[in-house]
């Protein structure tokens, strides 16, 4: 399976930063250059993680 990366958005400076799909699990962040951290669980709220967890259902259907 390809690294799959997405663009996500400082919600400090919004600045588009790449991601690496697979780094992104509960707990692990990202830091900007601006010095804000993006944290992917709680700071993004449940629906946040839902979106997340429901997009990653679906590259799985598609990249299977
Ligand atoms: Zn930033």
């Amino acid at each position: 399976m390809k690294k799959l990366e997405i663009e996500i958005k400082c919600p400090n400076c919004s600045r588009v930063l790449k991601q690496r799909l697979d780094q992104m699990k509960n707990g692990r962040s990202k830091r900007c250059t601006c010095g804000c951290e993006i944290v992917f669980e709680g700071n993004g709220g449940p629906s946040a993680q839902r979106s997340l967890e429901k997009f990653e259902r679906d590259l799985k259907r598609i990249f299977k």
